[in-house]
């Protein structure tokens, strides 16, 4: 089976069903699942044997959807889960615990960002946040009871693309495994070919690719050596008391590196059960067959946007993984994202706030929603919106400026994107008396 991306998200992890001979992957809305016998059950339940159980912890049609991410990632195994939000949670409880700590990136998603400094927060864990302009400094909040090391591959709304493999190399020497948030870059950014050991992703954006289902997974790269650094990682080389008496990097060794990965199975999704339903797997796996076309689709519309834009009078400057001026987030871009720089393009508004509010009350065919990674363009104002609850200085931090606009640059026709881009720019311009 060939491993180039345009083919695994049409073929692997399933070839006609065998009992109908269906092509598309059936919709198994069940449960649960007949034994064969006793022996067979009690084999499932320990481990000695692969197969379904009940549906919170794995279901067919969803297999098909972590067999074909994984090897589209490069990893060996994956976990779908309910929502983005519940794949990195997952991904960070499942080897860090109360009175441990991680190191993230400060460049992060709202939602994961309030998940870290606050929920966790409450269970024991500390997120320790650093910037990622300067790799090292992953190393100097790191202590003897760092567990792992967190980043997003392109965080908006700076749109850096984050220092993969210097930092994988720092955790690497350490003992520490970094997670990458890989929702913004899929198939432009393989995060494991640069030394990540997890990826997570939101499926709910790209690899959905539609915006009908929220929904997220866990690839385990099986590249870590979790029983080299067995200190730093009680939880998979010492006896699982939930899971009688299991040591994960032995238990599962035989059937591959997936002691991480099926640990985060069978006690997280089986106690937490935060799993996705076979309905939103299916509607995945749709999405997922378009995901490269899509995604060059995205990446060509929006370097013309940025483009486009770049040369507006009303725009004071763009923010574009493609356009950065910096020398060193040029580099970065250029090593990590191959075949485009994503879908996500800022601008700044020259007139701040009011143009900023103007601008997206005049958009006709773009959607004003918080949401990225639809087929559709959307836009959002942050600075009204996502960020209003944020100081200034807050904002300034997080590189949100009042005439801050996002937009996740779609696949329609390039001309109509920027015909409605035009429009709203010229209803933005903040005229000297208002009218009323
Ligand atoms: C949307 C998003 C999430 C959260 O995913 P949900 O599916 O909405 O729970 C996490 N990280 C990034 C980068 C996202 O864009």
């Amino acid at each position: 089976m060939s491993k180039r991306p345009e083919t695994i998200v049409l073929h692997t992890g399933h070839r006609a069903d065998p009992t109908t001979g269906s092509v598309v992957p059936p919709i198994h809305q069940t449960t649960s699942y007949q034994f064969n016998s006793t022996e067979h059950a009690a084999n499932l339940f320990a481990l000695k044997e692969f197969g379904n159980v009940y549906t919170r912890i794995m279901n067919p049609t969803t297999a098909v959807l972590e067999e074909r991410i994984a090897a589209l990632e490069g990893g060996v195994a994956a976990l779908a889960t309910s929502s983005g939000q519940a794949a990195e949670f997952f991904a960070i409880q499942n080897i860090c615990h109360a009175g441990d700590n991680f190191v993230t990136s400060t460049d992060l998603y709202g939602g994961t960002w309030t998940l870290f400094a606050n929920t966790m927060k409450t269970m024991g864990i500390e997120a320790r946040f650093v910037d990622p302009s300067d790799p090292e400094n992953f190393r100097r909040a790191t202590d003897a009871r760092t567990r792992c090391y967190f980043a997003e591959t392109l965080a908006n709304p700076k749109l850096n693309a984050f220092p993969i493999a210097e930092v994988a190399k720092i955790g690497r020497e350490l003992g520490v495994p970094l997670i990458v948030d890989n929702t913004a870059a899929p198939i432009i950014c393989r995060p494991f070919d640069h030394g990540a050991a997890v990826v997570v992703h939101s499926t709910t954006k790209y690899i959905g690719g539609h915006g009908t289902s929220v929904g997220g997974i866990i690839i385990d790269g099986g590249n870590f050596d979790w029983e080299k650094h067995a200190e730093r990682f009680p939880m998979l080389n010492e006896p699982d008391p939930s899971y009688h008496g299991a040591i994960w990097t032995q238990a599962v060794k035989p059937l591959g590196p997936i002691a991480y990965i099926i640990k985060a199975r069978v006690t997280l999704l089986r106690d937490l059960g935060s799993a996705m339903s076979p309905f939103n797997a299916f509607m995945f796996l749709q999405g997922l067959e378009t995901l490269p076309l899509r995604m060059k689709a995205h990446c060509e519309n929006a370097a013309l946007v940025a483009a486009h834009l770049s040369k507006h009078p009303s725009v004071k400057r763009i923010i574009f993984a493609g356009m950065h001026s910096d020398a060193e987030q040029k580099r970065r871009a250029a090593v990590y994202l191959k075949g485009g720089y994503g879908g996500l393009v800022g601008f700044e508004l020259k007139d701040g706030m009011d143009a900023g509010r103007r601008f997206i009350d005049s958009l006709k065919m773009i959607y004003h929603v918080a949401n990225i990674g639809d087929a559709r363009t959307l836009a959002i104002h942050p600075a009204s919106t996502t960020h209003s609850q944020l100081s200034a200085a807050e904002q300034a931090r997080t590189g949100v400026t009042d005439g801050y606009v996002r937009l996740s640059v779609g696949i329609e026709h390039i001309d109509d994107i920027i015909a409605d881009l035009d429009q709203a720019l010229e209803r933005s311009a903040v005229p000297l008396k208002r009218a009323s």
